[in-house]
């Protein structure tokens, strides 16, 4: 599998470092039993979908950027790769 990196060009997934889901994290709603099952749930309990997925990668040994991938877990076709933003949302 070949990612597109925005500023290298396609380069060898070997190259890169998969972080996981980039999803958004929960939001916290002031009642703490309810962000703690929600953390949980959202570290533990991960979805594997059969289908379009947006996860987080690592250009380790590239240029070092964080990018926002989205693969089709069934084909491994690549439909688009940016910049992770510096928030860390996807
Ligand atoms: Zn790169």
């Amino acid at each position: 599998m070949r990612i597109p990196c925005p500023y290298c060009g396609p380069r060898d997934v070997a190259e890169f470092n998969y972080l996981g889901d980039a999803a958004p994290a929960p939001i916290a709603s002031g009642d703490d039993a309810v962000d703690q099952a929600a953390l949980f749930v959202h570290i533990y309990l991960r979805d594997n979908p059969a289908g379009p997925h947006q996860g987080y990668w690592y250009h380790g040994n590239g240029c070092r950027s964080w990018l926002v991938v989205t693969r089709d877990t069934i084909s491994h076709d690549i439909s688009e790769v940016r910049l992770a933003d510096s928030r860390g949302r996807a």
